[in-house]
């Protein structure tokens, strides 16, 4: 890895982040520019957040009609995007209530807050949360104290208590720590900081029937899977698995700052006071969100999610094979392949070089989560760079 840039251009940001020395200025669908004009195949889309691709006609429209119409009329007064919204998000789940919020960490940690009031009205105040070993859940502290990433046990301490941490697709791990002190279950269905680990079918089903038994909530955290991610509009829904909490995040906005929290009526306990934010239901990114949402709506699109998803998972097996690497895992457009002793790093430092950009989640882990949109002519040239790249 390169060290934090000491150009003086650059030393003013923060290097909480080690930033390759590239400006970004323009976006459009798969493909990135920067300054110097240089073209590259995206297939981080921001983390995964710009669902639809970069500036896409429907976002940019939205955004623009409600940047001239109205921008934020206060958290604490309805408006027409964010009812919208709300209605969109209900209508096509199983949860009945949402809150806005403008990260996923902080529709986590309104998540955590929900579970523990239901705990406190419901469960005798329970407010332990079980979450698991290599989970993501944001860096508030709350959410940072849910997740499992390695190193950060040492980092910013103390840290909030009440999170008990298992191994991952462990059911009788679960079944041993869920007493009467648990409030929730939380997990994402495809843990994506962690490396693109799915869990399994009866992990998830296992821990639905669990919860139910001993009057506990399972939390889905969809931030990174939710919005079409994995080739349903939600990734619980593919697991035959209706949570009581979901977040969500990342694609929802397609590139602008906007997250949810969901919940069922049984357990949508917040009383006026208890959570708010100054950007909850903001109009500008609700706008945005109800594009977004529209289009993944429309009919045949997630048909095309699904039928992409399947290609780039068999573009990246032929690669394996092709070059000796490992397995392909993941679900949808949210995929790893293994790269086993191959420094994954170093790969996608050269396939930046070569103008294509990827993410090692893990030393010998490559991440794909191109947009939604992305075309089959596109999958297949990151197949072909791709192999250029590792031939090198
Ligand atoms: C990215 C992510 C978060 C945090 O979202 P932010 O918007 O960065 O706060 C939480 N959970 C999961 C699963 C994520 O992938």
């Amino acid at each position: 890895m390169s060290q934090p840039s000491s150009s003086p251009r650059f030393s003013p940001i923060m290097p909480t982040a080690v930033r390759p020395e590239i400006v970004f200025a323009k976006g459009e669908g798969s493909w990135l520019w920067d300054e110097s004009g240089k073209r590259y195949l995206d297939f981080i889309q921001g983390w995964a957040v710009n669902a639809l691709g970069h500036c896409h006609p429907a976002v940019v429209q939205a955004l623009q009609t409600q940047a001239a119409t109205l921008l934020n009329p206060s958290p604490g007064f309805y408006n027409p995007a964010m009812l919208k919204l709300a209605g969109l998000l209900t209508d096509h789940s199983g949860f009945d209530h949402v809150f806005f919020a403008s990260s996923g960490a902080e529709a986590n940690e309104g998540a955590i807050k929900l579970a523990r009031k239901w705990g406190t009205l419901h469960k005798g105040g329970a407010h332990r949360i079980i979450t698991f070993e290599s989970g993501f859940h944001g860096r508030t502290l709350a959410t940072m104290a849910a997740s499992g990433k390695p190193g950060w046990e040492q980092l910013f301490t103390p840290h909030i208590p009440g999170f008990i941490k298992l191994p991952f697709n462990d059911l009788a791990a679960v079944e041993r720590a869920l007493d009467e002190s648990v409030v929730a279950v939380m997990l994402e269905p495809v843990q994506g900081e962690g490396g693109v680990i799915p869990a399994t079918v009866a992990f998830m089903q296992g821990l639905r029937r669990l919860t139910h038994e001993r009057h506990a909530l399972l939390i889905a955290d969809e931030v990174q899977t939710g919005m079409g991610r994995c080739g349903d509009l939600f990734a619980h829904q593919g697991y035959g698995v209706q949570p009581d909490i979901m977040t969500l995040g990342k694609g929802i906005g397609g590139g602008v700052p906007l997250a949810a929290l969901l919940a069922t009526k049984a357990v949508s306990c917040f009383a006026p006071g208890d959570q708010g934010g100054t950007y909850s239901g903001n109009a500008l990114t609700c706008a945005a969100g109800v594009a977004v949402l529209q289009t993944l709506l429309a009919p045949g699109f997630m048909e095309g999610v699904r039928a992409k998803g399947a290609l780039l998972r068999q573009t990246l097996e032929g690669v394996s094979a092709n070059f000796g690497l490992g397995a392909v895992r993941g679900r949808g457009l949210l995929l790893a392949l293994d790269t086993g002793n191959r420094d994954a790093p170093a790969i996608v430092a050269a396939a930046r070089e070569a103008g294509l950009l990827l993410n090692a989640p893990r030393p010998n882990a490559l991440r794909f989560m191109p947009a939604l949109t992305v075309s089959a002519g596109e999958i297949r040239l990151l197949g072909s760079m791709l192999e250029a790249v590792l031939a090198r």
